[in-house]
């Protein structure tokens, strides 16, 4: 008899959603036997380790959607949060800066968005924009004053920590493998023998397409992993940002495009720009993964994205840009940037979910399967979100 442990609810992924799912569903019925499973040896170490560190403000998303909803509420909760436990934070605002005709037209249209989704901001003028960015260049500029930076890496660590405190057990450097349904919930295989759960909560970020898949939970969604790749601004470099500088977002991409901002530990980075990784975990440049390129030509999704996207627009995608392309963008927003004010940094790898219809999915997506709920889609802003939507799963497992 090979001996198990037996848990109400398993939560797979001790990234910043699911740890912030624990922590909700442990606050919501002390007691439950509740743990999460992580196959790193430590919790952070994909996306909510390896990003920005922006509390986004909620400005640029549909009025209506999830990612609107939960941003702009999650903007407050995670401030209130790191102000509660200590945790460094700054809420020190955004400018985002348009340079051409086309960009200001859009810039118009974020505004209205904005104050659509209940998020203050304010037009500033070329004389205000070089008050507050004095290397900045553009034609004009709008300021969101609710914009704040911290570090996720040590959010998530701190929700661990309230994990535990509540009874909950961190399961580290253990994977799943797969999952069987038997009476009253779910066998699962993983890497240190099995587990039982009466119910499993997929948080596996980067592999939730995969975990889904194990559950037999049908979700149509595969994963596409995106590399950002991020420079940090020498010693020198750093004055020439004071706060957060952001472009106008291209509506036909899915990121925000390169930025440039300032962490709390006073670096100020540049980037990230986004292109087709090699594979989920392929934080190097060049490498590659047959299996996992092999899973994504299979795909129906990805050919119906290619034909949407055209070859160019694919190629670009792919291509992983010179520091020359990186620094060009970049000085779109601050002129006087030189290729060596610019010094290497750890990338990061978003997962974005790609549907059969080759539609990149843009907002959150939570999917239920047998005695299993899945968050198939986490992308950015859910960082700043995760109070909420650990909230709102949940409510949902309830
Ligand atoms: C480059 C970049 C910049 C970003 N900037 C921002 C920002 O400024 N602001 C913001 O709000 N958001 C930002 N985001 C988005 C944000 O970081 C993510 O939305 C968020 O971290 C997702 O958290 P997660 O817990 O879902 O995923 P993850 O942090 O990736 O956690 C998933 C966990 O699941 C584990 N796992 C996977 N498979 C298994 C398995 N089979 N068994 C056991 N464990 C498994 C992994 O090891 C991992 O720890 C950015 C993301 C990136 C990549």
């Amino acid at each position: 008899v090979i001996p198990t442990t037996s848990y109400d609810v398993v939560v797979v992924g001790a990234g910043i959603v699911g740890l912030a799912t624990a922590r909700a569903l442990l606050r919501e019925r002390p007691g439950l036997r509740l743990a999460v499973l992580d196959k790193e040896p430590q919790p952070a170490r994909h996306q909510s380790g390896r990003n920005s560190g922006v509390i986004h403000a909620g400005l640029y998303y549909r009025p209506g959607s999830e990612k609107a909803r939960l941003c702009v509420e999650g903007n407050r909760r995670m401030v209130a949060y790191c102000a509660a436990h200590s945790i460094p934070h700054e809420v020190c605002g955004k400018t985002i800066v348009a340079t051409s005709v086309l960009e200001e037209e859009r810039l118009a249209v974020l505004e209205e968005r904005a104050g659509a989704n209940g998020v203050l901001v304010e037009r500033l003028s070329p004389t205000a924009l070089r008050e507050r960015e004095p290397h900045a260049a553009g034609r004009a500029a709008l300021h969101v004053p609710s914009t704040g930076i911290t570090d996720f890496r040590l959010v998530s660590l701190a929700y661990a920590r309230d994990v535990e405190e509540a009874g909950g057990e961190l399961l580290l450097g253990r994977a799943l493998a797969g999952a069987e349904p038997r009476a009253g919930g779910l066998r699962l295989a993983t890497s240190d023998g099995p587990l039982d759960a009466a119910f499993l909560v997929n948080c596996a970020g980067l592999h939730s397409d995969r975990v889904a898949a194990m559950c037999g939970a049908t979700t149509g969604a595969r994963i596409v992993p995106f590399r950002g790749e991020y420079y940090r601004l020498t010693p020198a470099a750093r004055s020439l940002v004071r706060h957060l500088l952001y472009p106008v977002p291209d509506p036909d991409l899915p990121f925000l495009g390169v930025h440039l901002h300032r962490h709390v530990d006073g670096e100020v980075s540049a980037g990230p720009n986004a292109v087709l990784a090699g594979d989920r975990e392929a934080y190097e440049r060049g490498q590659l993964s047959p299996g996992h390129l092999g899973g994504l030509l299979v795909h129906p999704g990805f050919w119906r994205m290619a034909a949407r996207m055209g070859w160019t627009g694919l190629a670009e995608l792919v291509r992983a840009r010179s520091q020359a392309a990186f620094l060009r963008a970049a000085r779109h927003l601050l002129p006087e940037l030189r290729a060596d004010h610019l010094a290497p940094h750890p990338a990061g790898i978003r997962a974005q979910a790609l549907d059969r219809s080759g539609r990149l999915i843009d907002d959150f997506l939570f999917t239920e399967g047998e005695r299993s709920l899945h968050v198939v889609n986490a992308p950015s802003p859910a960082a700043t979100a995760s109070l909420v939507i650990g909230e709102e799963v949940a409510g949902r497992v309830r």
